[in-house]
Order: structure tokens, then sequence, then C-alpha cells
């Protein structure tokens, strides 16, 4: 199983490990801060450097508990101590969009008791879909956006902990329906806090106060049918 450092530390941009495998081009370390694909965010992309040679890491996915990196030139490498940097550009913007996608989704919650079905976090926009939507028109979603925006302002704090999972089922109904959907081995939940804004299970990354996210743009609202309803969307900054 690899440590992931990114679970207690978002915002370390480098890390030291071991290499303890190579296959190929998949490198598997005793720890490490690049983020697997998974939960729709985007996988980091960045380096391993071991004797002054940096090679590229330029895919990451999640096997069997341990992440697996994928390297160019893997070959260059050998099992022992390595030094990893993230591009920081990629995943600061992946923070920063996926913890929009959690004030989106309190907001949706409090207003229509639509939840969360599926989303895709990209460095620059995201998308997320809901079941239990209505049809909404210009006006509404006007409005759903400044209501996030006014959110994301008001500067939350946004924190984790690990519960386990008979506490977090008792919590509320939103997490309980995103912790049925958990294998039942998974014993520990690590739930993520918006202020008193909103709180889910959640294994990504997130800034650590709602006005590192910047400003919220509608993009796009698709109607994919009664029980899905789509919202794309970006956060921009320097609006400030
Ligand atoms: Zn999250």
């Amino acid at each position: 199983m690899t440590k992931r450092i990114y679970l207690t530390d978002c915002y370390a941009q480098a890390f030291n490990g071991t290499i303890e495998k190579i296959d190929g081009e998949k490198v598997y370390l005793d720890q490490t801060l690049f983020y697997p694909t998974g939960g729709g965010q985007e996988h980091d992309t960045g380096v391993l450097i071991q004797h002054g040679r940096e090679c590229e890491v330029y895919k990451v996915k999640q096997e069997k508990g341990n992440v697996v990196h994928y390297v160019k030139n893997a070959e260059e490498l050998n099992p022992g101590p390595i030094k990893g940097r993230i591009n920081w550009d990629r995943r600061y913007g992946l923070m920063r969009h996926h913890t929009l996608l959690h004030v989106i989704g309190a907001v949706i919650y409090h207003r229509y008791e639509g939840l969360c079905t599926g989303n895709k976090i990209y460095p620059d926009r995201a998308r997320i879909d809901f079941n239990n939507l209505p049809e909404i028109d210009d006006e509404e979603i006007a409005d759903v956006f400044a209501e996030v925006n006014d959110i994301i302002q008001q500067n939350h704090p946004v924190t984790f902990e690990e519960v386990s999972r008979e506490e977090a089922e008792h919590q509320s109904e939103y997490i309980k329906t995103a912790i049925n959907l958990l294998p039942p081995h998974v014993k520990q939940v690590r739930l993520v806090r918006i202020g008193e804004v909103d709180t889910q299970a959640c294994g990504g990354t997130h800034v650590k106060e709602t006005r590192e996210i910047g400003h919220a743009q509608f993009i796009k609202f698709v109607s994919k049918g009664k029980q899905n309803k789509r919202f794309e969307l970006r956060a921009i900054r320097s609006l400030a």
C-alpha cells in the first residue's frame, strides 16, 4: 500500500520516498504526493528525480491500494531513494475546481435536495451531474451561482478528519448516500468539511479556505433527462 501524503498535506509540492518496484514504465513508491485519477479528479503530473536525473511522470493510477506512477524513461531509475515533485499549477487548479464542486453540491442539495451522481475535475474547469433537479431557467442558474460566490467570499475554512464509517453514516443523509456506495471493507472514512456549509466523504485534494477557489463562472447547463442535470463551470482567479 502506497502511503498517500497528499491526504494529509494538500500543499506539499515535493517529497522524498523510496522506489520499491519498477515494472516497465510503472514505478511503485513507498509514499507519494502524486494524486491518482479517481473520484472524478484527474491525476497529477510531475517528475521523479534520482542521481540528478529527472524522469517525467505523465499518468498516475490506482491499482489495488497502490499508486502507480507511469514514468517516461523509467529504465533510467533504480529501486532506492528518490525525490518527487508535482506540477503545482496543474494540481492547484484541480484543488480549486474540486473544492468548487463541494460548494455547488451543497447549494444544490439545500435548494433542491439534488445529489451529485457524477463529476469530472480538470485544472481549468469542471462538471457535475445531479439527480432530482427540475428544469431551471437562466435566472435561477444566476441565483445558484450568486449563492456559490457568496459562500466562496465568506472564506470558510476547509478541514478534514478521519472517522469510523459508523460515525459518518449518522452524520447526514447526504453523507449516508455517498458512504453506501463505498465497499463494505472500508471502515475509516475521510470527512471533508467546508465550515458550516458542507460535509462530505471525500478522498480528493482541496484548498484550505474557500476564497482560494476564485470566482465561480457558469459555462453551461445540460439536461440529460429527468434524473440527470449537468452543470459545467470554472473558477477564475484575479477578479479580486
Ligand atoms: Zn472533495
